[in-house]
């Protein structure tokens, strides 16, 4: 039974479906749809999301034993490959509700294009938190400090490289920066690790990897081509030499592009029709693969039984 196979509105930018967001939420969600023969656009800026920053996922059915991040993306392309999916890259500007001739549509306005569409995905995942200290924003400008290790391009001038921060991403990201022949600092507010023990014993047991504790971040600066860092350890002052900084403090809900009103509706989580928040960009704490990948699955289950689609195929 064929369910509906493009919007009763013969513009070709109208979707039934936008998904926002090819992480492992929007693409679950994705490949849900395609099953049920349902219209979609997927879009995003980065296919496979932060899933390409891990260093090793093995917490995930089917990969008994365990899989790169990229490895993991590499699995998701060629699912969509297989079921003929294909995603648009771009950079979504601004996400909004419309009225349109009586139907509630949204509007999504990217820098190559725009659309429209009866149902919304927003699976967008999360931004990386700054430290806010001075001499931040001008070393990621100089390409000397970065959020996501998928933008990282080792170079054999990086010999030394602080990692700031004490959870999994943190300690993640040391193991991962460890194949590369470069000394690694974790430099921790706090006495105890967030992260997951395993991943500390890890970095612990690993002679290039020196974890720093109750250190608190002040400036950073480059000086004779190093970055020196100002710090205060047990109420000393402290300076630290680096060729690099990653952070690794956390992330937010990644909202910048949402209307103020549907801004809104996430914020108080009030349930809107036809509009999902899946994945990380809803799970505060619960960020993982499998809890995404379950939301896009239910998102997608959920609009298949719309009665907007059954009302079609009477
Ligand atoms: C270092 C690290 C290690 C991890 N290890 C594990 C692990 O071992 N096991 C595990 O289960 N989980 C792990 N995770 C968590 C896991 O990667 C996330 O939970 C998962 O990727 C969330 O999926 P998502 O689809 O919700 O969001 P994301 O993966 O963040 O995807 C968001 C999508 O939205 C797109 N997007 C955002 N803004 C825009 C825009 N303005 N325009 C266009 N596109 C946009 C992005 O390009 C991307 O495609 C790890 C995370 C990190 C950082």
């Amino acid at each position: 039974m064929l369910w509906v196979s493009r919007m009763s509105n013969k513009n070709q930018n109208h979707y039934s479906v936008i998904i926002v967001g090819c992480g492992p939420a929007g693409i679950a969600c994705a490949i849900q749809l395609k099953r049920s023969n349902i219209d979609f656009k997927i879009i995003c800026n980065k296919f496979g999301g932060i899933a390409n920053n891990a260093n090793e996922i093995e917490n995930l059915l089917g990969f008994p034993d365990g899989i790169s991040g990229q490895s993991f993306v590499s699995t998701l392309k060629q699912h969509f490959e297989n079921l003929s999916i294909q995603y648009t890259k771009d950079n979504i500007q601004n996400v909004r509700k419309v009225i349109e001739n009586e139907n509630d549509l949204f509007h999504i306005k990217c820098e190559n294009g725009e659309y429209y569409s009866k149902f919304l995905i927003i699976a967008t995942g999360t931004v990386p938190k700054k430290l806010n200290i001075p001499g931040e924003s001008k070393l990621w400008e100089k390409k000397r400090l970065n959020y996501e290790m998928y933008n990282f391009i080792y170079q054999k001038t990086i010999k030394s490289i602080a990692i700031v921060g004490s959870g999994d991403a943190a300690y993640d990201y040391a193991l991962n920066l460890v194949k590369f022949p470069v000394k690694i600092e974790i430099l921790q507010r706090s006495e105890e690790s967030k992260c997951l023990p395993l991943l500390q014993k890890r970095a612990h047991d690993n002679s290039n990897i020196n974890i720093i504790k109750k250190i608190k971040l002040h400036s950073l600066i480059e000086e004779n081509n190093k970055i020196k860092l100002k710090a205060i350890r047990e109420s000393k002052e402290e300076t630290r030499y680096y060729d690099f900084i990653f952070v690794a403090v956390g992330r937010s809900p990644n909202l910048n592009f949402i209307s103020r009103d549907l801004h809104e509706k996430y914020r108080n989580s009030i349930n809107l029709p036809n509009i999902y928040f899946i994945g990380d960009i809803k799970n505060k704490n619960y960020r993982q693969i499998s809890i995404a990948m379950g939301d896009g699955v239910k998102s997608a289950m959920k609009i298949t039984r719309d009665p907007f689609f059954r009302k079609k195929n009477e």
